[in-house]
């Protein structure tokens, strides 16, 4: 059922604002039987269904097994920013890929919102998709010097960046907050639900079998196949790809290992209607050169969803929308007190060097993981790269070095220092 004029559908399960006016969810049904397929895809997220469609295209026989529904995870509870690149800087990328790997893997990547808008146009796929760039903000003036470090380094590699004076900023975004930003106009905002959902569609129109609700409960090797006991049947494969990311469990020994799971969490008002008109007028998502990221952006229905890092707190969120209350009131003022919607938080896989990482965990099992908070761009490209990879491609062509499974062996004690931090930071923005 939709709410015409808020664009809301009453939905009890729902994961994120997102889940609620994103258009329908494509048909996929639970796995009625066994089955037996060339390659068993496990999650379905960007990377499942990326991974997916590209095989279906290119004539391979797949299936997408996902154990809830269709961006479950952290493509339907994300922030929505298409970024190129990724979190690090091109240089610290090259210290930890070499020249050769980094100048392909950072190729991709700054081509990579190239292929999402291009997916979204092609498949016609209804996910509020704008593209007039997004903004990094500067917290500080220290925050505003490594920006303008980046814009360099980024001009340096050809990438067509601007970087804005404080008034510039305060003009896209409308508050006085930020000490100045870098617009990257090659970047845009969707709708993360609605990219999931219509590339999961794009996937089973080119011919993919998707089944829902069906989880991948045990992973064994019989001979030269794969065998994935489900809760509703068993998949036989050639090849396996696990798309489970920050929401993998303990499917495949050890994979949880690779990355600490930290929590971002997401806080939307009800529409504010024109009293809104000044902030974000061209629509771009922001998000801050803080230690702990603050991020801000609007829907299309006037939305404003500012988030940051950590768990939702309190009894129905409400530490949390204290929490944006405030940053709201500092930002911009001139709302007054806002009535809040809903508010979600999901899981971001974090590796120790913040790259991802494509990892051969065994002969004909392969995973694409860790996109530090960068997945829309990387998961979709990362499925395009395992996708070239079954279909014949060598490990040196494709993205990323393929390697085996590094574990960080204290992601474990990382997790809840990480958790720990951002409460407390979170309680010191609330007073
Ligand atoms: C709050 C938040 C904000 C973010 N903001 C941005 C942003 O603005 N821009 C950006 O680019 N990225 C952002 N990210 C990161 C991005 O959302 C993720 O990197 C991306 O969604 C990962 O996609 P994926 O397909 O690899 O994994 P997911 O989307 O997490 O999908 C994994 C799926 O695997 C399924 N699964 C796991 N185990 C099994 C099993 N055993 N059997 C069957 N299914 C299984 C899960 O149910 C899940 O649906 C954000 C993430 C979060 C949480």
């Amino acid at each position: 059922m939709m709410n015409e004029t808020l664009g809301l559908k009453s939905e009890k399960d729902a994961v994120s604002l997102w889940d609620m006016t994103a258009p329908t969810e494509p048909q996929a049904a639970p796995l009625q039987d066994s089955v037996v397929t060339d390659v068993a895809i496990i999650g379905g997220g960007y990377t499942g269904s990326s991974t997916a469609l590209h095989l279906a295209e290119a004539g391979i026989d797949c299936l997408v097994l996902e154990a809830e529904k269709i961006g479950y995870g952290g493509s339907g509870r994300n922030c929505g920013m298409v970024n190129p690149g990724i979190w690090l800087p091109p240089q610290d990328v090259r210290t930890v890929l070499g020249e050769q790997e980094a100048d392909r893997f950072l190729g991709v990547m700054g081509d990579a919102p190239n292929v999402v808008f291009s997916l979204i146009d092609r498949f016609n796929i209804d996910c509020e998709a704008t593209r007039n760039g997004t903004i990094h903000a500067a917290h500080s003036s220290a925050g505003f010097k490594e920006l303008s470090d980046r814009a360099d380094e980024w001009k340096r590699l050809g990438r067509n960046v601007r970087l804005l004076s404080a008034e510039e900023a305060q003009e896209k975004i409308g508050t006085q907050r930020f000490y100045g930003g870098l617009l990257d106009p090659q970047a845009g905002t969707i709708n993360p639900m609605g990219y999931a959902r219509g590339l999961a569609q794009a996937a089973l129109s080119a011919g993919a079998k998707i089944h829902t609700e069906t989880r991948a409960l045990k992973l064994s090797q019989i001979g030269d196949k794969w065998q994935i006991e489900t809760n509703r049947g068993v998949v036989t494969a050639n090849r396996v790809v696990i798309g489970g990311n920050a929401y993998n469990d303990d499917l495949w020994p050890g994979l949880k290992r690779a990355y600490t799971p930290i929590h971002f969490y997401q806080v939307a008002t009800k529409p504010l209607g024109s009293i809104a008109d000044k902030i974000l007028p061209e629509a771009q998502s922001v998000w801050d050169t803080g230690m702990v990221m603050f991020s801000v952006r609007k829907d299309q229905f006037g939305r404003l969803i500012v988030g940051s890092m950590g768990k939702l707190a309190g009894k129905d969120a409400s530490q949390t929308k204290y929490w944006a209350q405030k940053q709201i009131g500092k930002m911009f003022p001139f709302l007054g007190k806002v009535e809040f919607e809903t508010a979600w938080h999901g899981k971001i896989a974090l590796t120790p060097d913040h790259l991802p990482r494509i990892h051969s965990l065994a002969p004909g099992l392969f995973t694409a993981v860790g996109f530090n908070g960068r997945g829309i761009t990387t998961g979709t490209v990362c499925g395009q790269a395992l996708a070239q990879l079954l279909t014949g491609a060598s490990e040196s062509e494709i993205m990323l070095p393929v390697t085996g499974l590094r574990k960080d062996n204290i992601a474990f004690l990382r997790e809840p220092v990480y958790e720990g931090c951002f409460k407390a930071w979170r309680y010191y923005k609330s007073i």
